[in-house]
């Protein structure tokens, strides 16, 4: 006799990775799915707001994220074509620093070892092809033609649609509390009643340590300011002259990306926050000292800008100490934890979504060993402190 009855996965937490977790398990004809978010659809509040992120291939990371990054960036064409949304623009991203600069170095090695399609810019390159940034004699440049700009909200309002369309139940001002596996399954306490499944992704980015306390020693919540500036001549920003940028001056990191608003481009280089336990007390807004000093490195860096940034936002994320995620399945089999991208995890949400969802259906994806709670916890031992940066 067949069973007919479905499966059912309960996702927390609707946004990077839970959106894109809910978006590949809806596709599953053999499972029922819930999704459950503490704020509205589409918030402010999750690590992945704030307009853009900056999408690379060429990672400063090293060779093992590649293949993650180019299974995303087809995702994200998946995505857009069945959206019918633009989500990310491949308009490049330029890592740009003094000749010999570690993260370049790494850069480069991936290139070599992925043969990734990219373009080394020279210091007099530089300044011809790309007046808007004014650099130092001992600058150069690598273009990283496979880099872009992401549009996190759009991405996530989509994934979210097309798993209802799908027949995934969302529910949107909804927090869970609690989180208890049974030998018969997994009950998911909510502020709305109770849930039964059978399987839990566990995607709640920089509040997880409140779901399992299991992770408290190893995330720190990390805070990260963005910054838009208003260049004089608007055309010079736009993404078609203008790439996603990582800019390395002396200890001063700067990121950003193109105006897709059309008036103002994204630049930003993080104040030295304290690190957190908890996103309870983050700051929200950057402290008018911060945007003075900000403002003015970037009219040192960029050309024809004004010295006060014309928005702002800050946010937080969730950090492992050497920045790589957590993506683990319980003994039972019964919970799968998502969690810990670490200020660069946007770019590859959709690899990590399409693992949680392999994970929860039973199959046994290829997924880096390291990526395991046992194998994060056992590196606190041996790791230092707590890097920040990102992007
Ligand atoms: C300012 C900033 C800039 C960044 N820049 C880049 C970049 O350029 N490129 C890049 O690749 N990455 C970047 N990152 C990193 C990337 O955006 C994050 O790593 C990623 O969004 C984290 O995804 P997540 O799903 O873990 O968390 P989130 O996207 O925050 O999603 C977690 C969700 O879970 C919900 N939730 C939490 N707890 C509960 C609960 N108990 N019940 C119900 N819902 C719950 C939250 O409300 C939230 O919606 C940046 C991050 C920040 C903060």
């Amino acid at each position: 006799m067949t069973d007919t009855k479905k499966t059912n996965v309960v996702v927390v937490g609707a946004g990077a990775v839970g959106a894109m977790a809910l978006w590949q398990l809806s596709k599953q004809p053999d499972l029922e799915v819930v999704g459950i978010e503490q704020y509205g659809r589409v918030h402010s509040h999750g690590s992945y707001a704030g307009e853009s992120r900056v999408f690379r291939t060429a990672v400063h990371e090293g060779g093992s994220y590649v293949p993650m990054i180019q299974r995303s960036r087809e995702l994200w064409r998946t995505l857009e074509k069945e959206s019918g949304r633009e989500i990310y623009r491949e308009v490049g991203c330029l890592s740009i620093a003094p000749e010999g600069f570690p993260d370049l170095l790494v850069a480069m090695r991936t290139i070599e070892d992925f043969e990734l399609p990219h373009r080394m810019l020279s210091n007099e390159e530089l300044r011809k092809e790309y007046p808007q940034h004014l650099v130092s004699d001992e600058d150069i440049a690598v273009f990283d033609e496979q880099g872009g700009g992401l549009r996190p909200e759009v991405a996530i309002m989509s994934a979210l649609e097309l798993a209802e369309a799908n027949g995934a139940k969302l529910h949107f001002n909804t927090t869970v509390l609690e989180i208890e596996s049974r030998s018969s399954g997994v009950i998911v306490r909510t502020t709305q009643g109770t849930v039964h499944a059978d399987r839990v992704v566990i995607a709640s980015g920089s509040w997880s340590t409140r779901l399992m306390p299991e992770l408290q020693d190893l995330l720190r919540i990390q805070v990260i300011g963005l910054t838009w500036l208003l260049p004089r001549n608007p055309a010079l920003y736009a993404p078609e002259r203008f790439p996603a940028f990582l800019r390395d001056v002396g200890d001063v990191h700067f990121f950003g990306a193109p105006s897709f608003d059309g008036y103002a481009f994204k630049a930003c280089t993080n104040p030295k926050w304290p690190v957190y336990r908890d996103v309870e007390g983050v700051p929200t807004s950057h402290s008018r000292e911060e945007l003075i000093r900000i403002g003015q490195r970037a009219v040192e860096l960029f050309d024809g800008v004004s010295p006060e940034p014309v928005r702002e936002s800050v946010h937080h994320c969730a950090y492992t100490p050497d920045r790589l995620p957590v993506v683990d399945r319980s003994a039972d089999e019964r919970i799968i934890t998502v969690t810990g991208l670490s200020g660069h995890g946007f770019k590859f949400a959709p690899a990590l979504g399409e693992y949680a969802a392999q994970l929860a259906a039973g199959l046994t994806p290829d997924i880096d060993e390291r990526f395991s709670l046992a194998s994060r916890l056992q590196a606190l031992n041996t790791l230092g402190p707590y890097q920040g940066g990102g992007h």
